[in-house]
């Protein structure tokens, strides 16, 4: 096997999502390409595995394309092997069901999902979490962004016990919750 097999992995899977989502905005204040959330999320994992699992790191970059943009499980099998599709697909809401059942969907699969999804679920919500501290949607009440934070806590309860710098690092991003209340209700 080519023993630059995984940097090329990587690299493509870079590439590949910032062609698919090069007109992806995130709903944040400051309208950040959507690329740095999954950039994010795929530097979260590499940090976290210590760079030891280069499909995992690719599926980060890949996470959200068959959700978002269309791209379908066959073309990732074509262009990324197997290994990453599947994982992605494994990452995937169904978007047949309707947003609130997709949301429940999530809290109640997440403990059957694989270990290497858990820690892409668990990567996410990092990211998720950290936009809502620094660059929350324009539209979210407090309230809103609350609800949020505590789902995303009981997606990941689901998909702990995998690896303990993913589970911590979650558990530091929750730890701030407060501070969406406290900016809230000083604006
Ligand atoms: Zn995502």
């Amino acid at each position: 096997m080519n023993p630059h097999a995984g940097t090329l992995l990587v690299v493509s899977a870079a590439h590949f999502a910032a062609q698919r989502h090069v007109d992806q905005r995130r709903k944040g204040a400051s309208s950040e390409p959507y690329f740095n959330h999954v950039s994010e999320v795929a530097k979260t994992l590499a940090d976290a595995t210590h760079g030891s699992d280069p499909g995992l790191i690719a599926a980060g970059y890949l996470h959200d394309t068959i959700e978002d943009q269309n791209v379908t499980y066959g073309e990732l099998v074509e262009q990324f092997g197997q290994d990453v599709a599947e994982l992605v697909l494994e990452v995937t809401d169904d978007k047949t069901l309707a947003k609130e059942a997709r949301k429940q969907a999530q809290i109640d699969h997440a403990p059957y999902k694989s270990q290497r999804a858990k820690m892409l679920k668990i990567a996410d919500k990092c990211s998720n979490l950290r936009s809502l501290l620094t660059s929350p949607p324009a539209g979210w009440t407090l309230e809103r962004k609350l609800t949020y934070f505590d789902w995303a806590d009981a997606v990941v309860a689901g998909c702990r016990g995998v690896n303990a710098e993913l589970d911590a690092a979650f558990d530091k991003l929750m730890a701030r919750r407060g501070e969406i209340a406290a900016d809230s209700a000083v604006a």
